[in-house]
């Protein structure tokens, strides 16, 4: 592992202004530490018959040592209870047991009688191009691990000293092409102030630590590793997406300004935990949290959350060890809403398919996924692997607020199919004497047009709606949310959009039932008025934005609110609907600075 460590620098450069995608918020002025973890020089020759037999052997050894390794940082995670790190370190320590890639590697050896660092390096780089080519975001992140075990073997094959990001001793800010996980577990979070790098995105590893970690972080900056020198001076934004490379005077101190604000402001929102998100007229707002994985609960807590909005339970089977057992997701289930403590959990049931694969499932290759087998649909011809899930989560009702809420429901003959699914399993457990909460309230996420449109039917079968803005712009709008070729026209201020909203709320309350929003609009601090004025009854999001949203609402009266929905729904575009709602936010709100 190659790093360079930061230099004084007399050279001059000119400033530079690079925009990723902004990863985790908050603001650093620093000095580039630039962490070189590309692709090692391997060496590759044929190596006689008589020595091939100690040829496995030596990759038995180095991937033993590495083993170790993995080991005792997980020993060192545990007892820092970082269960995210361990999890990690999990996968890692599964793909060094893999049968299938071991047989490949000593198969290989046999037949090629090539050097083992040769064939290692060889088949994992086979293994990574397959899984990224797929083009699935989870699948890329499990080539990331994969790349980073293959790494650490090699490593030992070729004696080479691994340098450890926990060896750093003085504040800096990271520059990487990309930053393996198990370097970003290891690192010195107290001395790590940004992190910046070439390829990643918001889902990625790096990201979902950089967020728990609380380090600004920005990603797929494209090739900001080639663009700096170590101890260059950096400005990471890690909310605006922003990163400026050697900054002048004026522009340091502008953004000294703004981390004296972001910091003031931290401290400041911290305040408001314990107050709830009403307006100034006296609205009232349920703020809850979006999940992904148990451990997330703490910040949950710590962010003043008054439950959890949408636990996305799909991330329970997009492992790399398969499918989780009825028990595993009993007690997965019942952890959460123990540690919830009587606060509502609402737990959405599988939403597969699509851009979410799972691993080792019958073909599922589509013509067109995003319109195909997912989610609901999924589960309703799976009716096996949709029963186990139920079973569990009913089971788990007893210890704790459950709330059970279905994904991608197109009209109601699906949410009619679900909900006898739901009774027949119902009724097989109180056949059988196993307890559950008779009454858990049932939720179902508008996120389909045709939803939308028949929200007022809908309502009458379930106690109430969570809106999937992520994909309800995507099938309103028919643009991909993936594909950044089309991603200007992914507009939450399209009139099509913001209609949309507003009849799925209407649908609702005719009904008096509750509309919450889960998609990431509900985080957008330029959005909050707007939706408070269609009249949400309360936003979702990843625990970190909660604070943010809650000051705005207690900022305004649903009256303000309600005018300014009045005045953006007569107009005719999105340009002019976010001018002119940017505008009138940022009139309000100085710490809106995007
Ligand atoms: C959504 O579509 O807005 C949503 C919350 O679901 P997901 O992002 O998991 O598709
Ligand atoms: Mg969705």
């Amino acid at each position: 592992m190659l790093f360079t460590p930061a230099i004084k620098m007399d050279i001059v450069f000119s400033m530079i202004e690079l925009r990723g995608i902004p990863s985790s918020p908050g603001i650093t002025i620093g000095q580039v530490f630039l962490f070189l973890n590309e692709k090692p020089s391997v060496p590759e020759y044929i190596v006689p018959d008589n020595a091939l037999k100690k040829e496995y052997d030596r990759f038995i050894k180095a991937a033993e040592k590495a083993e170790e390794e993995i080991k005792s940082l997980k020993v060192s995670s545990k007892k820092a209870q970082l269960d995210v790190e361990s999890r990690f370190l999990d996968a890692h320590m599964l793909i060094l047991k893999d049968p299938v890639f071991l047989e490949e590697v000593r198969k290989r050896l046999k037949e090629e009688k090539k050097n083992i660092e040769w064939i290692l390096y060889d088949e994992s780089e086979k293994y990574i191009q397959q899984l990224q080519s797929l083009g699935d975001p989870y699948l890329r992140e499990r080539s990331f691990d994969i790349h980073d075990v293959s790494l650490r073997v090699l490593d030992h094959l070729l004696f080479r000293e691994r340098i450890s990001l926990a060896d750093i001793d003085e504040e800096i800010v990271l520059v990487s092409h990309n930053l393996l996980p198990s370097d970003a577990l290891a690192m010195n979070k107290r001395m790590i102030r940004g992190i910046a790098t070439d390829v990643g995105g918001k889902t990625s590893h790096t990201a979902i630590l950089a967020r728990s970690f609380e380090i600004p972080a920005v990603l797929g900056l494209k090739n900001i590793s080639r663009q700096v020198l170590p101890g260059m001076e950096i400005i990471i934004d890690g909310g605006a997406g922003i990163v400026i490379l050697s900054p002048d005077e004026d522009t340091k101190r502008r953004y000294r300004q703004l981390q004296k604000k972001w910091e003031k402001w931290e401290v400041e929102l911290l305040d408001l935990n314990t107050l709830r998100a009403e307006t100034r007229d006296g609205k009232v707002i349920t703020m809850n949290a979006n999940i992904e994985v148990p451990e997330e609960v703490e910040a949950v807590h710590s962010h003043g959350a008054e439950g959890i909005g949408l636990y996305r339970s799909e991330f329970l089977f997009l492992r790399p060890e398969g499918f989780s057992s009825e028990e595993e997701q009993f007690r997965t289930y019942s952890q959460v809403l123990k540690e919830m403590n009587g606060k509502p959990v609402i737990i959405r049931t599988l939403d597969v398919g699509g851009d979410k694969i799972i691993p080792n499932l019958p073909d599922m290759d589509e013509r067109n996924p995003i319109l195909g087998w997912r989610a609901i649909r999924f589960c309703l011809s799976e009716r096996g692997i949709f029963e186990t899930q139920l079973r569990a989560l009913l089971r788990a009702s007893v210890h704790g607020n459950l709330h059970i809420m279905f994904p991608m429901i197109s009209g109601v003959e699906e949410l009619n199919q679900t909900l006898d699914i739901l009774k027949s399993v119902k009724d097989d457990l109180r056949g059988k004497g196993i307890p559950f909460n008779e009454d858990i309230p049932l939720g179902s996420m508008i996120e389909v047009p045709s939803a939308a449109m028949t929200s007022d039917i809908l309502a009458k079968k379930v106690d109430f709606f969570s809106i999937g803005t992520n994909d309800l712009i995507q099938y309103t709008i028919a643009v991909d949310r993936g594909n950044e070729m089309i991603a200007y026209l992914y507009q939450p201020f399209h009139p099509g959009v913001l209609r949309m909203i507003k009849m799925v709320i209407d649908g609702a309350h005719c009904n008096s039932i509750p509309v919450h929003m889960c998609g990431e609009m509900a985080s957008d601090p330029y959005a909050a008025v707007i939706l408070l004025g269609l009249g949400l009854d309360g936003f979702s999001m990843s625990s970190f934005g909660i604070p943010e949203i809650k000051r705005i609402i207690r900022s305004v009266s649903l009256f303000e609110a309600e005018e300014l929905v009045g005045e953006a729904m007569e107009m005719d575009s999105y340009v002019e609907i976010d001018r002119f709602v940017k505008g009138w936010m940022n009139e309000r709100f100085d710490f809106l600075t995007y």
